[in-house]
């Protein structure tokens, strides 16, 4: 299953991921668990931005491929409209010239939801990377 997600080298992701790993495991594994792995964070990224300023899919998409993530537009919209299903995000459309543009931003419920998460975050981070 193809989810989008490649290094900023632009080389697939399980590809890196796996030369530093066992390869006992099947492509498919890995692909899955990394998915799994970092799909919260891009939420949480998605999130944070969308507090801060209207967000469109396109714009997302740089602003993660800057942080090292390469999502697909087939990958980022479902994410987006699960984010606006659970009442954390809400979009508009506007018009950008010619064509339409689907913009979001963060509800309450949404800030809500990440102040929260920015505790977890916080102490994941602390024992991740300080070894707390
Ligand atoms: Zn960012």
């Amino acid at each position: 299953m193809d989810y989008g997600l490649t290094t900023s080298a632009g080389e697939p992701y399980t590809n890196n991921i796996r030369n530093r790993m066992s390869k006992s495991k099947s492509d498919k594994t890995s692909a899955a668990a990394d998915r799994d792995l970092y799909s919260g964070l891009i939420r949480l990224h998605v999130l944070h931005h969308a507090t801060e300023e209207p967000i469109f899919g396109l714009g997302m998409i740089e602003e993660l491929a800057r942080h090292g993530y390469r999502i697909s537009p087939g990958s980022l919209y479902p994410l987006l409209q699960g984010l606006e299903k659970k009442g954390y995000l809400r979009s508009t459309t506007q018009r950008d010239g010619k064509s339409l543009r689907r913009v979001y931003r963060a509800t309450p419920l949404g800030r809500r939801a990440l102040a929260a998460a920015k505790s977890k975050v916080r102490e994941l981070f602390h024992e991740l990377i300080e070894g707390d």
